[in-house]
């Protein structure tokens, strides 16, 4: 493989993509484009669509093992387009690094990952098993019509994936020194709390519900710091207060009503039932006349990384010299509906610095890199 040759086909079709302006969950052509280059390949393709986001799947083979490159195609908005340096959906070269809305997260990845199966595919035509695409254009907004569906449809097939590799941006500082297996869950928790109005002048500081709310905020701190202490979770569950409305809107009275809503980010050992149960009791404690409702708008997951583990492990330290940490950060990923399959899933994709920002950016080594270092597990795993 020749780095000039790797290097202009990756950036021809990161560049390519960039130009479709796809805001999630709008593909806008991205998936044809790929297609094309799969078709071309002869792969096998069945179009998955679900209202407004495009999906499909894409086989190369038969048999296990089975290998998935499972990515999106959408992007987030690009913010404020005048703090771009170029526009973003014009990818530009400047100083080695490709600017554009999605360069990173993830069109980059897509493009490393068809450019890497070209060149699988060219030495060696007659792989073994089945090299499989999962792509979608609802990753960033909902994501309740994109790899759901697809996951939908292999388990309805009874398709059985044995390896996955996300292109989600894993790395930190350097391409590969970073690889997940897991994320963490998200639970929200609306409490509204209602109380009476009361002069200030004359309001015990207990009756103000301001006050309760506070002592509460400070008590699931510890809560969840305890929680973490027992079970060494690695990343830790953290929590957020993301709002606190009151309905007061006089001077020298506390409020009627108190809304506060939080976020929890949850470690896949900690059981959603405990943090509602630590919380629930904690609150009764206080003597409140309140409402809860809590929200779970992603589970948490870890996938058993197995063989696949020594494989990625391998590819990256062959390339880029250094072994990956494994560091489950960062928000969610499609990798919890893949999971139900059962499949050994590792996201390994380029540096995360820039993502969703404006002047998303990717140094185009990391580009040429990333096409070997997906070769490379391509052919460990079907060869
Ligand atoms: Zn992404």
């Amino acid at each position: 493989m020749n780095n000039f040759n790797i290097l202009s086909s990756v950036l021809f079709l990161t560049k390519k993509l960039i130009k479709r302006k796809s805001i999630s969950p709008i593909d806008n052509g991205c998936q044809k484009i790929l297609m094309d280059r799969l078709n071309r390949l002869g792969f096998v393709i069945k179009l998955l669509p679900s209202e407004s986001a495009s999906n499909f799947i894409a086989w190369h083979g038969h048999e296990e093992p089975t290998l998935a490159f499972s990515g999106h195609t959408d992007v987030v908005g690009p913010g404020n387009i005048n703090n771009w340096y170029f526009n973003p959906f014009n990818p530009t070269l400047y100083n080695g690094m490709l600017y554009g809305r999605g360069s990173v997260d993830m069109k980059g990845a897509l493009s490393a990952m068809i450019v890497a199966t070209e060149y699988f595919l060219k030495y060696n035509p007659h792989h073994l098993g089945t090299l499989l695409f999962l792509i979608t254009s609802d990753e960033e907004s909902e994501a309740t019509n994109g790899t759901i569906k697809i996951v939908d449809k292999l388990i309805s097939i009874n398709k059985n994936i044995n390896y996955c590799i996300i292109g989600e941006p894993s790395s930190i500082y350097k391409l590969g020194d970073n690889i997940k297996n897991g994320r963490r869950g998200s639970l929200t928790c609306n409490l509204t709390i209602h109380s009476k109005q009361k002069h200030v002048a004359y309001c015990n500081i207990l009756a103000n519900p301001i006050y309760q709310i506070t002592n509460i905020i400070n008590q699931i701190s510890k809560i969840i710091e305890n929680l973490n202490l027992l079970s060494l979770m690695t990343p830790p569950t953290t929590f957020q207060v993301i709002n606190i409305i009151t309905d007061n809107n006089h001077v020298n009275t506390t409020p009627k009503k108190i809304i506060m809503q939080l976020n929890f980010r949850f470690n896949y050992k900690l059981k959603v039932s405990i943090i509602k149960d630590k919380i629930e009791s904690l609150i009764n404690k206080y003597n409140l006349d309140y409402e809860i409702n809590w929200i779970i708008s992603s589970n948490a997951f870890v996938s058993n990384t197995g063989e696949l583990f020594s494989i990625v492990k391998e590819a990256i330290n062959f390339y880029q010299g250094i072994i990956p940490s494994i560091n489950n950060n960062g928000g969610t990923s499609d990798g919890r509906f893949i999971n139900k399959l059962g499949t050994q899933i590792i996201e390994l994709g380029l540096i995360s610095k820039t993502i969703h920002q404006e002047n998303e950016c990717v140094n185009v080594i990391d580009l040429q890199q990333l096409v070997k270092i997906y070769y490379r597990i391509i052919k460990n795993v079907l060869s």
